[in-house]
């Protein structure tokens, strides 16, 4: 049997993520990102590659922006998919995609295709959820040409492609895919964690030997991993070290998972004893978000099954007035978007005081674009002035950098490479250095699996 596989977006960079498929006849496509960046053409999917090619299918794996934010595109292009995720996922889609809308408004686009963005509305966006077809973790439907995905004893024809969604581990409701046909199987990871965060599990994908194995590479150049624990005691040092100076601190964060997940690790360094109880602020779309987590604690595998996060003591930050907020003049601990301190976020607009305050702190908690404000600060110098997001500052508070990624290690990626053992590997979803690093290391290990990296717009065919 031959796959054929063609990136229309995502191929050797984190970008408009979006993988199509084809088994047996069956096209699939995985994913409708948005590229964190780019406003031009390759701000979406290349739906144009895909020529004639059938399309039968579409999965959603999970709700960031860089493989949902294109969803509305993807609708008004081809209207007639069946649309499969999870239920958290489905439940949101409409708060991701009205996040877009407004980074739509606010961003000048060029050269995107005609009547692209005419399902950006939020009349229209109401209604995505409502498209979705919605499966559990481990429960296999079948995805049929004829018919709407429906439970295993209605498989009949042996090309139908039997689907089981996985637990990713990377942010409620994320899934991992696993695509059975005819004795051959196929595993999109999506983007995905093994080892448990403060809230969530690690994926419960299986290890078993599969054909094809597609699968994400965001940490593959990063060859030091950083213990969880020995972050959150890093975390907890610098937390103690601001505010015994009377300072605050501030934690710019994903408003999807990356906030619940601190919202997490704070609260149980309180309950340790390791910080002190100290007022917590957030706000913005995580409040939205949050209540999401909470609806799904027992649904939902989580490390502590049943918790909630409603019951850490919050306070939501009104934007209007955060300027004059109680942290300002009193030790706080404040949690809000955006992780990369875009341009008009809040995180950003905070941190513009922040820097100008000697006993407050800033922790950047994640990844930061090149381009961003996010990558200016991190790499300023204490007093010495740089430009953050156009506007020339001066550092004066403290910085340090935590780690705390929702994506697998180097070395787990490695791992379940080598556990799987693919007769083709495909590497996606990282930059060159983080793909060529798994690439040269699977190579010289196994040389009895093929490995792909594709470029965008490329039909390769796979033999099964
Ligand atoms: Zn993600
Ligand atoms: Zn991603």
């Amino acid at each position: 049997m031959t796959i054929e596989l063609l990136m229309l977006g995502g191929a050797g960079e984190i970008g408009a993520n979006s993988c199509y498929i084809n088994i047996n006849g069956h096209g699939i496509i995985i994913d409708a990102g948005l590229h964190p960046r780019r406003r031009d053409r390759a701000a979406l999917p290349e739906l144009e590659r895909l020529g004639g090619r059938p399309v039968h299918s579409f999965i959603l794996t999970h709700a960031h922006t860089d493989h949902v934010g294109a969803l509305p595109y993807v609708v008004k292009t081809l209207p007639a998919l069946r649309m499969i995720t999870t239920r958290p996922t489905r439940d949101l889609v409409e708060i991701m995609l009205r996040n877009t809308m407004k980074l739509f408004q606010l961003e000048p686009t060029v050269e995107l295709p005609a009547g692209a963005l005419d399902y950006y509305t939020p009349a229209m966006l109401e209604t995505f959820s409502l498209l979705f077809h919605t499966a559990a973790y481990e429960e296999p439907i079948v995805l049929s040409k004829e018919h709407q995905p429906v439970g295993l004893s209605s498989m009949t024809d042996s090309n139908d492609i039997r689907l089981t969604l996985y637990d990713a581990g990377h942010i409620i409701g994320s899934a991992a895919l696993l695509l059975e046909t005819n004795g051959s199987a196929v595993i999109h990871t999506g983007d995905i964690k093994f080892s448990p965060q403060a809230l969530l599990n690690g994926s419960s994908l299986p290890k078993h030997h599969v054909d094809c194995l597609i699968i994400e590479c965001t940490n593959g150049a990063d060859e030091s991993p950083h213990s969880y624990e020995e972050e959150k005691l890093r975390l907890a040092r610098f937390i103690n070290h601001i505010t015994n100076q009377h300072g605050s601190v501030l934690l710019p964060t994903f408003a999807l998972g990356k906030t619940q997940e601190v919202l997490k690790i704070i609260f149980e360094l309180m309950q340790a004893q390791r910080i002190p109880v100290l007022p917590i602020f957030t706000g913005g779309m995580s409040k939205r978000i949050t209540k999401i987590y909470d609806r799904y604690a027992h649904t939902v595998p989580r490390r502590e099954p049943g918790f909630l996060l409603k019951s850490i003591p919050l306070t939501y930050i009104n934007y209007e007035t955060m300027m004059s907020e109680r942290f300002f003049r009193e030790p706080s601990i404040v949690i809000v978007s955006s992780g990369m301190l875009n341009e008009g976020s809040p995180s950003y607009q905070l941190a513009q005081r922040w820097v100008t305050l000697r006993n407050f702190g800033i922790g950047i908690m994640g990844y930061q674009d090149p381009s961003t404000p996010g990558y200016a600060l991190l790499h300023s110098e204490r007093g010495v002035e740089f430009s953050m997001g156009g506007v020339n500052v001066t550092r004066e508070c403290e910085l340090e950098r935590f780690r705390f990624s929702a994506h697998a290690q180097r070395d787990e990626l490695l791992e379940y490479i080598f556990a799987t053992r693919p007769k083709h590997l495909v590497l996606v979803h990282g930059d060159t250095a983080a793909i060529e690093s798994v690439r040269a290391t699977v190579q010289a290990h196994c040389d009895d699996i093929s490995i792909l990296v594709p470029e965008h717009g490329v039909g390769y065919q796979m033999e099964v």
